[in-house]
């Protein structure tokens, strides 16, 4: 038996689709995969979700390996594609993609195909990452109208900066952005909101939400807990206790002696560190679950193992399970209290963490 395991309760998962989708009835909902499906298993996620109007992944390969299990779903690559030798495998495998740059326009225009494919042209609103500035996208629109083995009319789609920052202006600017774009065109569908804006922007939705944390029962912004808006965990990561040990005051404990002991207690070592991706950078007297009470972490997290302080009267055994995030201890709060992002967090869980489904 592996010690260091992420429990994952498939429940949980269909559960926060059918909730964001009510968010939000008339639109399509996409179940976005990517990076392994936030750690929680792309392939299990998109067999869990097999009603999901539409699976999101960022690469190439993360949608062929969904293909090649077997899921049948409409599956659209956030991130396009990078060279020509991708564009028979978007036909061979039936993939939607994103076009968010000129050179993949020329790839497109280059090739010809009898089969059509559906693309989507993203905008560049004010997130200046990926997406055709606005100064230039008519004239992109224009090229890819002329490509005949594009499916028309166009959708057209766009990603926010700002959406996790309820009172800051930047979204609905890019809204206006965008509908200033496709105001005088035949566009066919549109796509705006991922989780930020499913949750805090509703005149962002439209034909297609994207969602990625939120699926997952995790909420974007860490003061609003997904619980907020009847979203749950759907992983649960827990470990076991390795050894228990007796501790004097005045003692020390782990690499660069950073914490020393204010009392006599009983010091806890669990089976998880940042070899398991739980990271180097959580803190000192941050919380974990044991035998239903919280106990702090103390010490520096090591590759394998951390300590934690089980306080002079513990009465917990070797084998005891330690949950360090999960339904009665949101990762939003350990995020928070270590200055940690909860999207890193879950996607830097590493293959050595044992990844079991539930329900
Ligand atoms: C990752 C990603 C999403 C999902 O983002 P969340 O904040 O996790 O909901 C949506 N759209 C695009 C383009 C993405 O890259």
């Amino acid at each position: 038996m592996k010690a260091a395991t992420a429990v994952i309760y498939r429940s949980a998962l269909t559960h926060n689709y059918k909730t964001i989708k009510s968010m939000s009835p008339k639109s399509h909902l996409m179940a976005v995969v990517k990076a392994n499906g936030y750690g929680h298993g792309a392939l299990e996620v998109a067999s869990t979700l097999t009603h999901a109007d539409y699976l999101g992944v960022a690469r190439i390969d993360e949608a062929i390996a969904l293909r090649e299990a077997g899921v049948e779903a409409k599956i659209l690559l956030l991130e396009g594609f990078v060279s020509e030798e991708c564009v028979p495998s978007l036909l061979k495998y039936n993939l939607e993609t994103v076009i968010h740059c000129h050179e993949q326009v020329m790839m497109l225009e280059k090739f010809n195909s009898a089969t059509s494919i559906k693309i989507w042209l993203k905008l560049d609103t004010g997130m200046h990452r990926l997406g055709i500035r606005l100064d230039e996208a008519d004239a992109i629109f224009e090229r890819i109208c002329n490509i005949s083995w594009i499916e028309k009319p166009i959708n057209v789609m766009t990603h926010f900066a700002c959406s996790d920052e309820l009172n800051n202006p930047f979204t609905n600017d890019q809204i206006d952005r965008f509908d200033g774009f496709i105001q005088h065109k035949v566009v066919g569908q549109t796509s705006l909101a991922a989780s930020g804006g499913i949750l805090f922007w509703p005149q962002s939705h439209r034909h297609l939400n994207r969602a990625g944390i939120i699926l997952y029962g995790i909420s974007p912004v860490l003061q609003k807990p997904a619980s907020d808006f009847g979203l749950s965990p759907v992983m649960q990561l827990e470990s076991r206790l390795i050894a228990i040990r007796r501790h004097s005051q005045g003692e020390s404990v782990g690499y660069n002696a950073t914490w020393v002991s204010p009392r006599d207690t009983v010091i806890g070592v669990v089976a998880i560190g940042y070899g398991d991706g739980y990271s180097r950078s959580i803190k000192n007297g941050t919380p974990v679950l044991i035998n239903g009470r919280e106990v702090p972490l103390v010490g520096r997290v090591s590759m394998d193992m951390i300590t934690i302080d089980l306080g002079p009267d513990a009465l917990d055994k070797v084998g005891d399970k330690v949950v360090l995030w999960g339904q009665d201890l949101p990762i939003e709060r350990i995020a928070h209290l270590n200055n940690l992002s909860p999207y890193e967090l879950m996607t830097q869980l590493t293959s050595r963490v044992n990844l079991v489904y539930a329900d």
